[in-house]
């Protein structure tokens, strides 16, 4: 059996795609790159927004059109929330998240209760990819008003700390030059008495040269144990990911989010007393239901007070079943994209004041085929072109906008 296997979403669902390609290879089916040659089509799905559901039904079209002979099989968050759109493929195979498993069982026509046999063991890399995702905990119990990633994904659960711990030491062994820990809420993380901090104490000393990166982390873990963790392993980038979403407490309080602006940048401020000149990037949502130009312009303060080295800006996505959805949305859309392009601008200066201040420094970079990256997430144009893969240390000689140059400090193996 030929397979073609389409992901969307997050960094967990790619981990998902890359367990579910490595089962389904160990149980002799062949992974194909397009529909025509294909006889079953998985898509792992992805409903943060309304705009990744449509991504998604667009591609099973498309596929459909191409091969109308193919066997479909859904699995991924739209199975779990998207009801509507799933019933325009009423033919599709389905499974959940947790049932992802048991997918390669259920393809070959046995009863689909015997999982993928390597679930602990986990995943020995990442197709295309040079950075490699570990997935060390799923699930969240945080209930923001806007997100039905709870609904999609479930309460928390993380991994055992011994399976993490050998499923690193083999993806740097395949000579993965970084391994980015991912999951739904890492900062969360919790096996028994293994909290994240304890298990970067763990998983550090057995990667060889690779490098470590958090995933997103929310400001509740953002805690003096996990910065100095952190600190006290050179494997780790120093480089935190931290959800801001608005700036406005009245805001902040109708998204359910557990800090004020001031607990945010208290926390950035701490990160950076303990971490060595860190990237702090984060996420904004503009056009929350409720949003007003004194409620935006709070949000623009607190990202420049913040100073981030990186913001990804969103378009509020109103999602059906969260406790927001019925929440009217007042703000006009050319008004919340002029809010978004206003925060965009900014945030482009201050990517690139950030990009200059890295001038003279020592900086760990690894090389991709789409460029180096290096350990405070920037792009990076080293001399010599270093071959894809390679991690190597350089000495930051200016920057072009927010992506940095540098020079290879010699007498390194590549
Ligand atoms: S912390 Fe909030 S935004 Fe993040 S996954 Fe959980 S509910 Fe969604």
């Amino acid at each position: 059996m030929r397979f073609l296997l389409l992901t969307f979403g997050c960094k967990s669902n790619q981990y998902e795609s890359q367990f579910l390609r490595e089962s389904l290879v160990s149980r002799g089916l062949e992974e194909v790159e397009t529909a025509l040659l294909a006889d079953v089509l998985i898509v792992n799905t992805c409903a943060v927004t309304g705009r990744a559901g449509s991504t998604c039904r667009s591609a099973i079209r498309r596929s459909l059109r191409e091969n109308p002979q193919l066997q479909l099989m859904l699995t991924g968050c739209a199975v779990e929330v998207e009801e509507e759109w799933l019933a325009a493929f009423p033919q599709a195979l389905r499974e959940g998240n947790a049932r992802k498993p048991f997918i390669p069982d259920r393809l070959l026509g046995k009863s689909g209760e015997t999982p993928a046999a390597s679930v602990k063991a986990g995943v020995t890399g990442l197709k295309n990819h040079t950075r490699v995702f570990l997935k060390i905990q799923d699930g969240c119990d945080q209930h923001c008003a806007y997100c039905l990633i709870p609904r999609a994904r479930g309460e928390p659960s993380s991994r055992d700390p011994d399976d993490l711990v050998r499923e690193a030491a083999v993806l740097a062994g395949n000579g993965y030059p970084e391994i980015v820990l991912t999951g739904i809420n890492i900062g969360f993380y919790r096996f028994q008495a293994v909290g994240l901090a304890s298990l970067l104490d763990r998983l550090a000393p057995c990667i060889g040269s690779t490098r470590l990166r958090l995933g997103s982390v929310e400001p509740a873990a953002v805690t003096e144990e996990l910065l100095l963790a952190i600190k006290r392993h050179p494997a780790v980038c120093h480089h935190l990911h931290i959800p801001l979403q608005s700036g406005d407490p009245r805001i902040l309080q109708a998204m359910r989010r557990r800090y004020s602006p001031e607990e945010f940048l208290e926390k950035v401020a701490l990160s950076r007393e303990i971490l060595d000149h860190p990237a702090i990037t984060s996420d904004v949502i503009v056009g929350f239901p409720g949003e007003d130009g004194d409620a935006f312009q709070n949000t623009r303060e607190v990202c420049r007070q913040a100073a981030f080295s990186r913001l990804h800006v969103f378009h509020y996505s109103r999602r059906p079943g969260t406790p927001a959805a019925d929440l009217p949305t007042t703000t006009p859309t050319d008004v919340i994209s002029k809010w978004k392009r206003l925060l965009l601008l900014q945030a482009a200066r201050q990517a690139e004041q950030y990009a200059a201040s890295q001038t003279g420094r020592e900086e760990r970079v690894v090389a991709e085929v789409s460029g180096s990256r290096t350990d405070r997430y920037l792009l990076a144009d080293i001399e010599p072109l270093p071959r894809p893969g390679a991690i190597l240390r350089t000495r930051i000689t200016g920057s072009r906008g927010a992506r940095v140059t540098g020079v290879v400090i010699p007498d390194q193996k590549q």
